[in-house]
Order: C-alpha cells, then structure tokens, then sequence
C-alpha cells in the first residue's frame, strides 16, 4: 500500500505537542471557503512522495532524536481519505514509542476511521461550526460526521485538541461563537481549543489552479476580533484556550 503525500515538514511545531514531523495527505472531500491548502484536494493529482508505511517511517527516523518530546502529526488535505495507509504508519511510528497525532475535519465517519483512532495517541479535530447551515455552506458538506466523530472520540475518551478557524462575517459572530464554545463545553475529553485567525496567505494557489478565490473580498481577522473569539472561548471553556 502506498500513501500519498503531498508534502513532509521535519520541524512542525503548530500540529500538536513539541517538535512533530508533519505528514500532509493528499486528497480532500471538503471545499472550505477559506481553504489555504486547495492543492491537496485532489487525491489523484501529481504527489511529491508515493511511499510506503515503512519508507514514510525512514524518513521519520532521520529526525528521531528532534521529535523526541514530540512526535509525528498526520494532516492534509483530510487523512481520513487514506486512512489503511495512516493506520500502518501509525502502527509502526507506536511501537517505536513515538507519539501519534491525527489532524482532522472528522469528515469520514466509518469502521477505518475507528481503527485508525485506535492507534492515535491524540485528535487534532477541526470544527468549523456547530451550525448545521453555515456548516454546509462553509464546507459543501453535512455537518454529521464531525458531531459523530467527536461524539465517539468521547466514548472513547481519546485526547482531542479542538481547531476552529475564525473567518471575519462567517464564524466571527459573538453569539455563534458563544454557542460553539457551549457545545464544545459539553465534551470533558477536550484538552485544548486552538483558535486560528483567519489569513490570506493560501489566495496565491487558487490564482496558480485556476480557481476562483472566494473569498476575495473577506479581510484576514484582526487581533481585536481573535481576542474577543478567545474571551468568549476562556468565558465558557475549563480548558486551555490559545490563539
Ligand atoms: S478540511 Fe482542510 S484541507 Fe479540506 S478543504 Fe477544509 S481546510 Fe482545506
């Protein structure tokens, strides 16, 4: 079985605890409107790497002594598209005794996605709302599988660090944050919510696909309006709240 991957990061220090090696997958069934990484949608599109499990795990072990006090992050793109092939990976990064995180919008829902979670140590999950409207149009997709996979990921009271980006006129709304946090609160397996800004550093890529941007006419977010997200967040939440 060979992943594809789109791209590898030896010194990742935003995905998860300590130093990770990043892993970004290829392929992604979501079409976020503030989508900075629009080049890993197509899983069929040219890779930088096909490897193996092991082959991927080689390249892990030049940077071993790094990670030590971290470990590897699996993102993309969604991972859960691959899922057989990170389940191997992680198999083999565990029993190395190296920590494994998964980065996730929870958009697959299904038997491989549980036996992926068995061998991850801790869920970066990635909730984009808890508005089953704005979810859709957000996203282009159903809003289920998100609440179900961390729905499960309590049931099986699996660590999960919360990732929500905070897009000026869409999720910036007091009371749909407000209301996000409330939802968010009810899930004691939450460590961590990282609220992300906004930005407009990915627009360069849909001009080199040739897609339209859309949302061209949205400002990145300002510090003012992320402080006022994490207020509301550190209001509502026990646990820790970073921007
Ligand atoms: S889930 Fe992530 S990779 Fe997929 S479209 Fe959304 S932001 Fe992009």
């Amino acid at each position: 079985m060979l992943g594809r991957i789109h791209s590898l990061e030896s010194f990742g220090t935003v995905d998860g605890p300590g130093i990770r090696f990043v892993v970004f997958m290829q392929g992604c069934p979501m079409r976020c409107l503030f989508c900075h990484n629009p080049d890993t949608w197509d899983v069929n599109a040219d890779v930088k790497y096909e490897l193996t499990a092991e082959e991927l795990f080689k390249e892990v072990g030049k940077y071993k002594s790094f990670i030590a006090s971290g470990g590897v992050t699996v993102t993309g793109g969604e991972p859960l598209v691959q899922a057989d092939f990170v389940t191997e990976f992680f198999k083999i990064c565990r029993s190395a005794g190296i920590h494994t995180a998964l980065d996730t919008s929870g958009v697959i829902f299904n038997d491989k996605a549980k036996v992926l979670l068995e061998h991850t140590d801790l869920v970066l999950l990635d909730v984009k709302t808890s508005d089953e409207a704005l979810h859709k149009t957000l996203t282009g997709c159903m809003i289920d599988n998100n609440r179900k996979f961390l729905d499960y990921l309590q049931e099986k009271g699996k660590k999960v660090w919360i990732r929500h980006v905070v897009v000026p006129a869409l999720t910036d709304d007091e009371n749909r944050l407000r209301r996000l946090a409330e939802y968010v609160s009810q899930y004691d397996v939450v460590e961590r919510v990282e609220l992300l800004p906004y930005h407009t550093m990915g627009r360069y890529k849909y001009e080199n696909l040739g897609i339209p941007y859309p949302l061209a006419d949205t400002p990145a977010l300002s510090s003012e309006r992320l402080k006022m997200a994490a207020g509301i967040f550190r209001e509502i939440l026990k646990c820790k709240v970073v921007v």
